[in-house]
């Protein structure tokens, strides 16, 4: 061999090991899913199918795919919310399993028997949408204040052939929702400059929980994984997920798709805790034995120190 030639090739092959040595040249990625949808109800400002096709058009133009996951009673057991749904399947995006009616697994009103049968209405009207995968989301990411209810959903799921559609990077998008809506009910001429507090609360708070969670998952998993975010399918998400999304470029991340997010080998983890839930990272890192105070309490806090900043600017 040529002695440049083979000093090239030897350039070559150090370049290749430095790329996959060198985790910080990857980017680290995040698949995006949204809950609670298609949502029939009014808000101050947009129609259900205005916010519907703003939240479409947003991942349309970064050429995103994410996931809905249903709540049929919110609007997918009518026709005009399951046309919304349709939508989303016809998009390419991945129509999920979020019951009927929300019940609390947790709650001690709500048995395993009564939750189970919520699962089953909520895939026989979405059973027959484009996209439909047998994923489910459990509703307030909580899987179950006794053993029975844990255990008798994860046989239920695998018996079905359902996945738990995990999160990872768990948001308060709905908090801050929330104050979007009581802004706009008491001023609903408020333009641009007078919601930019709450715009940039909801920027500030996902950014925060991004950075967190995967520092969480570096100490866990000694590396980064695929996060999977949660999102709402709501007013805020309708206005400002396009600058979510180029939020999530500025900061180095990619865009994954939720499919190959769950790819990855940490999505098969069935954390061994009395009543997991939360983020998986969470439940993970609590059934390792670590505290509130060791994960990071405003990891759990529901975006309270934003809220408690935008009271502070008289929001
Ligand atoms: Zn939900």
């Amino acid at each position: 061999m040529h002695a440049s030639l083979s000093m090239r090739w030897l350039r070559c092959v150090v370049a290749a090991a430095c790329v996959v040595l060198a985790p910080q040249l990857y980017a680290q990625s995040v698949a995006l899913t949204f809950d609670d949808g298609p949502n029939l109800g009014a808000t101050p400002r947009l129609s259900p199918q205005e916010r519907n096709a703003a939240m479409l058009a947003a991942l349309a133009k970064h050429r995103i795919k994410a996931a809905l996951f249903v709540t049929a009673g919110y609007g997918a057991d009518r026709p005009e919310g399951w046309r919304l749904a349709r939508a989303w399947g016809q998009a390419g995006h991945v129509i999920g399993n979020h019951t009927m009616t929300h019940p609390d697994l947790d709650s001690e009103q709500v048995s395993l028997a009564q939750y189970q049968r919520e699962v089953l209405y909520c895939d026989r009207l979405i059973a027959t949408l484009p996209g439909y995968r047998k994923w489910f989301r459990f509703t307030y990411l909580r899987e179950g204040n006794t053993q029975e209810k844990r255990d008798g959903m994860r046989i239920f799921l695998r018996q079905l052939g359902y996945r738990n559609a995990y999160v990872t990077l768990d948001t308060s998008d709905w908090r801050l929702n929330d104050k979007l809506v009581e802004v706009l009910e008491k001023n609903p001429q408020a333009g641009d400059a007078e919601l930019e507090p709450i715009r940039q609360a909801y920027l500030g708070h996902i950014r925060q929980r991004a950075l967190a969670y995967r520092a969480l998952a570096q100490r866990l998993q000694g590396r980064d994984i695929p996060q999977v975010l949660l999102l709402h399918h709501n007013l805020i998400n309708a206005l400002w997920l396009d600058d979510l999304i180029r939020q999530f470029k500025q900061m180095g991340w990619s865009i994954t798709t939720p499919a190959d997010a769950y790819a990855d080998p940490v999505y098969q983890l069935m954390p061994d805790r009395a009543a997991p839930g939360q983020s998986l990272l969470l439940s993970m890192g609590r059934s390792l034995g670590l505290s509130t105070a060791d994960l990071g309490i405003r990891l759990m806090d529901d975006g309270d120190a934003e809220i408690e900043a935008l009271k502070a600017q008289g929001l």
